[in-house]
């Protein structure tokens, strides 16, 4: 029976009924990946915690208060401390002996250079480093380190984004020490340096960062704070910070998978790949045995964040197979921005070590689960502890549902802030997709929260509740249960006992943005409540009971549509919500306009947190990041389809055919409905590129927000088009030739 088969050549047959596929099974990129996985073997080093227990490692490369106050003369670290605490101005004459004290530190753990870290607009993190070491006249080096290069850099960094604030002509940026976030050092194997944190703007003073707008909207925050707490009688003007504790989601797949698809190299997510036949239904990975290659990668990602100060804290399977999280406690606003940028950094390059990648991306694979970064909010001092804390006693209950009903009116009134901050090609992919929040902003309080604000709406004052007379007065209102009880997944900013979860956030996001929203839009409520309440006690020094209470029922009055307890995933809710008359925006292009806004631009000047030019030099980035992300990935289905895809379908199509040819020869029929159906399916796909080629040519849409929609309402679901007719060549053309490696092989190989 053999001779049936035979080969081409043997048998005469011309070229157009040649057998079998010419790519040996191995000579795929996946096949190759496969082998390459197999063959692993584990991760040779070891760290061992008996040795050096983990409280060794925590902060040995930060030049913390404790070792400035080792190393600085005793006024200039006070002056420090004013600065960092109290967020009092820097005093510059210190500058010089702080310099000095942290170069000796940093070149005493082996630093040769100092680096200016900073945030560009792009959400990643920028370094420019410099060494110490100068020339001197006698041919020798002098180590250097001035109080001005500390305070002060000069990156050119003119192709950073800068929505026009800079023409290259004029390209000048500053970095500017920011004290408030400490220094430390990176290591790496040949050599360390000194890292200062650092602002970034232009000649004109302007942000060209994440991090400057954070300080100011902080600073906002704080002011406006401290009138509410002064209504209550708090007057020591400890400085009120906002705290942040991000938990990042992320996925871990072997590195071999990651280089053979150049989706996930080049876009970060994959734009091709049939869903798996085990998916994440079965719910067996979720907080499941944490796969021992992972858990040692996340010993060694957690110890280096521990040097660098760090404070991660919780680590555990994800819903998705392959997707993990972990959480640091809570920091200040500021110091947790940078934190989580080093969070990043530090996954992606100890998952190296490891052989896997550290997948950021909010959707890297369709199907399944996508990765958020819930950040957790919260606002507190030294003096009044977390102000978001109900607290035991009646007096602190009327201060907290101040700070509450401040927020959700924040909230209400700022829904397309919320929604724009969190707006992003990846994270268009897992909002509103079940398994994150909608895209319609709702607040979850609770049901003992949401009881009480419903009592105030309803007139408040003597209705009952079981724990016994309510009244939002000071003196009568019962203690709040500590736990609101409930949670609530589906919720994308929620209550949660004392903070509230932002869960809208993408993974992939510096938490920049919706911290500068969220500090700003509360600075502004909480300006409003302050003014309220002063302006009734001003009139009558008693009347704090009845001002809260008119306070509070006038907000849960206009404000309570915010506030949505129930499923955020369901039909039912889009509906009511739409009744309501909240907003729902859908995509990015829907969402970014209204970060500039005429409410938005006019709040963010007022609060000195963004000047109307910086503001909408952001959103002309975003609308640009936007649209070259949605180019990157069109480019790139257009380049796989063609180049991976395409030959290996029709490959399969000539065996296919070459077999059909054959059997004829020798008088057998051929069911041809398998050749029938991948000549369909090449055909669709030579058209589905075709269409996709032809959205990404239209360049009629210029104006920014133009270009967005294009690229939301064509070229995306062109790209969707064509992702479905590969996804049904995946299932459908031989094992050993499909050239990307597998949603099941990437999902679930450890
Ligand atoms: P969960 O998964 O249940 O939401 P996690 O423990 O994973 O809880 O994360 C909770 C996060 O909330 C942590 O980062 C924690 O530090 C943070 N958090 C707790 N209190 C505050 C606060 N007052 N302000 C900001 N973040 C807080
Ligand atoms: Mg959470």
């Amino acid at each position: 029976m053999s001779t049936v088969f035979a080969s081409p050549s043997e048998n005469g047959q011309t070229s157009g009924a040649t057998g079998g596929a010419s790519t040996s099974a191995a000579s795929t990129p996946r096949r190759s990946a496969v082998a390459a996985v197999t063959n692993r073997l584990a991760s040779p080093q070891t760290i061992n915690f008996v040795d050096v227990p983990a409280q060794e490692y925590y902060s040995t490369n930060v030049f913390t208060k404790s070792v400035m106050k080792d190393r600085l003369p005793k006024s200039v670290y006070k002056s420090l401390v004013r600065t960092i605490d109290s967020g009092e101005k820097l005093d510059p004459e210190i500058a010089d002996i702080v310099a000095s004290a942290i170069k000796d530190w940093a070149m005493e753990k082996g630093a040769t250079h100092y680096a200016h870290i900073f945030y560009p607009l792009t959400g990643a993190t920028a370094e420019k480093h410099d060494s110490f070491l100068s020339p001197t006249a006698d041919g020798s080096t002098l180590s250097e380190f001035s109080g001005k290069q500390l305070c002060q850099g000069e990156p050119d960094g003119s192709s950073f984004p800068s929505g026009g604030i800079r023409v290259t002509s004029q390209a000048r940026g500053y970095t500017i020490w920011d004290v408030t976030s400490p220094a430390y050092i990176l290591e790496n194997p040949n050599g360390t340096t000194l890292c200062i944190p650092t602002a970034f703007v232009s000649w004109t003073g302007e942000a060209l960062d994440k991090k400057t707008p954070v300080l100011r909207s902080m600073q906002a925050l704080n002011k406006h704070a401290q009138r509410v707490l002064k209504v209550f009688g708090h007057t020591d003007g400890a400085f009120v910070a906002s705290t942040a504790g991000p938990e990042q989601e992320y996925f871990l797949i072997d590195r071999n998978f990651y280089y053979a698809r150049p989706d996930l190299l080049n876009a970060g997510r994959t734009l091709f790949g049939a869903k798996p036949p085990k998916g994440q239904e079965f719910d067996d990975h979720y907080f499941g045995a944490i796969p021992e290659r992972v858990l040692a990668f996340m010993c060694e990602a957690e110890r280096e964040l521990f040097k660098l100060g760090i404070p991660v804290k919780t680590r555990h399977n994800e819903v998705a197979p392959g997707q993990f999280e972990v959480a640091p406690v809570f920091e200040s606003a500021n110091v947790a921005a940078d934190h989580q940028q080093q969070m990043m950094l530090t996954l992606r390059k100890i998952a190296e070590k490891y052989g896997m990648a550290c997948l950021l991306h909010e959707k890297p694979f369709a199907g399944v689960n996508g990765s958020g970064k819930h950040v957790n909010w919260s606002l507190g001092s030294s003096s009044q502890g977390n102000l978001l804390d109900p607290g035991d006693t009646p007096h602190d209950n009327a201060k907290f549902l101040v700070f509450c009903a401040a927020i959700i009116r924040a909230v209400y009134k700022h829904q397309d802030l919320m929604r724009a901050v969190v707006a992003s090609a990846g994270n268009d992919h897992r909002l509103g997709a079940n398994e994150a929040p909608p895209a319609i902003i709702s607040i979850f309080l609770g049901d003992q929260l949401t009881d009480i604000f419903e009592q105030i709406k309803g007139g408040g004052a003597n209705s009952s509740l079981p724990s016994g007379t309510l009244e939002v007065g000071v003196d009568v209102l019962p203690p709040l249960p500590k736990d609101a009880g409930d949670r609530n997944r589906t919720s994308p900013f929620a209550f949660t006992g004392n903070r509230f979860e932002f869960r809208a956030v993408g993974s992939n996001q510096s938490i920049s943005g919706p911290l500068v929203a969220m500090n700003t839009i509360i600075a502004e409520s909480v300006d409003f409540c302050a003014g309220r309440l002063e302006d009734a006690l001003a009139n009558d020094p008693d009347s704090l009971n009845s001002a809260v209470q008119s306070l509070l029922s006038e907000i849960v009055g206009e404000c309570s549509a915010i506030i949505f307890n129930g499923d955020g995933y369901s039909e039912e809710w889009h509906r009511e919500a739409a009744e309501r008359g909240l907003l729902n925006l859908k995509t990015t292009a829907d969402a970014l306009p209204h970060l500039a806004s005429p409410e938005n631009t006019q709040m963010f000047a007022k609060y000195g947190v963004l000047s109307a030019r910086e503001l909408h030099s952001r959103l002309e980035t975003y609308q640009e990041q936007y649209c070259m992300t949605v180019d990157v990935e069109a480019n790139l289905a257009v380049n796989i389809a063609r180049t991976m895809i395409f030959p290996a379908a029709i490959r399969y199509q000539n065996e296919l055919a070459s077999t059909c040819a054959n059997l004829k020869v020798v008088g057998f029929e051929f069911d041809t409905e398998t050749l029938d159906t991948v000549t369909a399916l090449v055909k669709s796909l030579q058209d589905g590129i075709a269409t996709l080629e032809y959205a990404i040519a239209d360049d009629s849409a210029v104006a920014p927000e133009d270009a967005c929609r294009h690229r939301c309402d064509a070229v995306l679901p062109s790209m969707l088009s064509l992702r479905e007719t590969v996804d049904k060549l995946e299932l459908i053309i031989a094992d050993d030739i499909w050239p990307l490696p597998t949603y099941q092989e990437m999902l679930f190989i450890k």
